[in-house]
């Protein structure tokens, strides 16, 4: 793995016949009480920018011979103020949204599904003809008024899919009930929204307010981590720290996120 390309909102790494880019959607915050910990779990001042949780919102786009897959895909104008810059961090990494040909959701929330609408209520990426969402999601994704021009075009999608070559879809359940994660190459792990903060590598039993089945978040997470550290596989995330691309490391129950560089 080399780091190839790096601008303020993006990040390119190369893995064998695949690259894979980072996309910085923007940064906004979340009320520190999102994180849920245990009895006697207690935040740091380092954890905390002026009083609330940093939340950087990414999404990924793997790039070879097979095509462009773009996973997750910002949220648009439709959450926080200062998200919705896909369309910027893709131009700095050298890309139209018309070479899209594939996008493949972790999950539906919000800052993940909205931004394949543009400002005008069309597609954000009019050549990606499959749109991948787990079949536990695909009636929210239905149920969200916006996303009309994207309904002809959903694919349900199951543990050990590949959106394409090179790409398997793995079950991370628990955030949401379908959601999932991305292996590439068998070496990059891309996993949504295991993580929401960095406080969850050193506390992985901390979930997050908006985890659906808090339990099995937690579940998976352990299992993910683990998982990651014994198969020595990089990961990525849509709310991991600067460039949301790095390593995983173990010390006992204690893991620590080691962002790449240059
Ligand atoms: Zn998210």
């Amino acid at each position: 793995m080399r780091v190839v390309r790096e601008t303020p909102l993006s990040l390119t790494v190369e893995l064998g016949e695949l690259s894979v880019t980072m996309l910085l959607d923007g940064e906004t915050s979340m009320p520190a009480d999102c994180l849920r910990g245990p009895e006697g779990f207690a935040l740091a001042p380092d954890d905390l920018v002026e009083g609330c949780l940093p939340l950087p919102v990414r999404a990924f786009l793997v790039r070879g011979q097979a095509g462009c897959l773009l996973i997750d895909a910002g949220a648009g104008d439709a959450w926080h103020n200062g998200l919705g810059r896909l369309p910027e961090a893709l131009a700095e990494a050298g890309m139209a949204p018309q070479e899209v040909d594939i996008v493949a959701l972790s999950h539906s929330h919000v800052d993940h599904l909205s931004g394949l609408i543009d400002a005008e209520g069309g597609l954000a990426f009019p050549n990606a003809e499959r749109v991948f969402v787990a079949t536990e999601e695909l009636m929210a994704v239905r149920a969200e008024p916006r996303m009309a021009p994207v309904l002809p075009r959903l694919i349900p999608l199951e543990q050990g899919d590949g959106p394409i070559s090179g790409v398997v879809a793995v079950n991370a359940p628990g955030h949401s009930p379908g959601h999932m994660a991305f292996l590439v190459e068998g070496r990059l792990l891309i996993w949504g929204d295991l993580v929401h903060h960095p406080v969850q590598f050193a506390h992985p039993q901390v979930t997050w307010k908006f985890d659906e089945d808090p339990d099995q978040a937690r579940t998976t997470r352990a299992r993910l981590f683990h998982s990651v550290v014994e198969e020595g596989w990089l990961v990525a995330g849509a709310h991991l720290p600067h460039p949301g691309i790095g390593r995983l490391n173990r010390d006992g129950t204690v893991y620590a996120f080691h962002p790449v560089s240059r």
